[in-house]
């Protein structure tokens, strides 16, 4: 089954997301359990875990169909101690909010190198910070973002997110989403269905279709191979509608959150009607 929704807002509470989602037509949802431009937040109280649940309940959404993402701020390849530090303790924090939450995967951009280390430095910086927080939690996987290279950003090549899963050591607890904008910014050809052919067979044997965990589907207002991360709604940008209507239609990205992030969010229900329509 295609399970397409948005990046929906949780002002008030995380309890609002599902509402919010179910509002514009979504069978998905992303999320940020906590202000995403703040390091600390106060821990989720009780009465928003059993609120958040019912929510799910009441909208028939299981923790399949929901792709939290993690805070802007949270840097796990950092350079220096004290930044890493505290990208290690808010990323564990956030591993345990999804947790608390039944949610069973956190979606995050994997690092930047801030021209002080070297990108592979970085990589595996970043690895080891996915190692600590898999051996601090439970039940939550980590869902590493492919990136549009923009600034000293790693996970722009397939090879990046290959090479931290490599350094992984619990497997089962390893994913990753792959953002459309990011991945055509970045330079990967998906601008019509044979570049989408070709470009998914290489992102299946560098990274493989098994660590697939959500989609963020986003057209790109800037061009291919320009390394700047500027989503776009669907079809109002430089991508097309090629990738999107090819994703509808294959069974690889099915039974997962597949995620606008669009700026204009007036455009959401209509973007997932359109979407649903490719898919029948
Ligand atoms: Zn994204
Ligand atoms: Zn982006």
């Amino acid at each position: 089954m295609k399970f397409f929704g948005a990046h929906v807002s949780a002002a008030g509470g995380v309890n609002n997301a599902p509402a919010n989602a179910y509002n514009i037509g979504a069978k998905a949802f992303a999320l940020f359990t906590k202000n995403q431009r703040q390091w600390s937040a106060p821990p989720l109280d009780e009465k928003t875990i059993a609120a958040f649940h019912a929510a799910m309940a009441k909208y028939s959404f299981s923790p399949s169909q929901v792709l939290p993402h993690d805070s802007y701020l949270i840097n796990l390849g950092h350079p220096q101690e004290e930044g890493l530090d505290k990208s290690r303790t808010a990323f564990t924090d956030e591993m345990n909010r999804c947790s608390l939450l039944g949610l069973d995967r956190l979606n995050f951009h994997p690092g930047s190198h801030l021209s002080i280390i070297t990108e592979s430095e970085c990589i595996t910086r970043v690895a080891e910070s996915i190692n600590i927080a898999l051996s601090q939690t439970q039940g939550v996987t980590a869902v590493i973002e492919n990136t549009a290279g923009q600034g000293s950003n790693i996970g722009y090549r397939f090879e990046h997110l290959r090479d931290i899963i490599a350094l992984v050591e619990d497997k089962s607890r390893i994913g990753v989403c792959i953002d459309t904008c990011h991945a055509y910014s970045a330079g990967y050809d998906l601008s019509s269905t044979d570049a989408c052919g070709e470009t998914f067979e290489h992102f299946d044997n560098v990274i493989g279709f098994k660590y697939l965990m959500g989609m963020h589907l986003n057209d790109d207002l800037k061009a291919r191979g320009s390394r700047v991360d500027r989503h776009s709604n669907l079809g109002k940008g430089t991508l097309g509608m090629a990738v999107f209507e090819y994703i509808a239609r294959d069974s690889r990205f099915d039974d997962m959150p597949l995620i606008l992030e669009t700026p204009d969010e007036t455009l959401w229900r209509e973007e997932i009607e359109m979407l649903y329509s490719f898919a029948i």
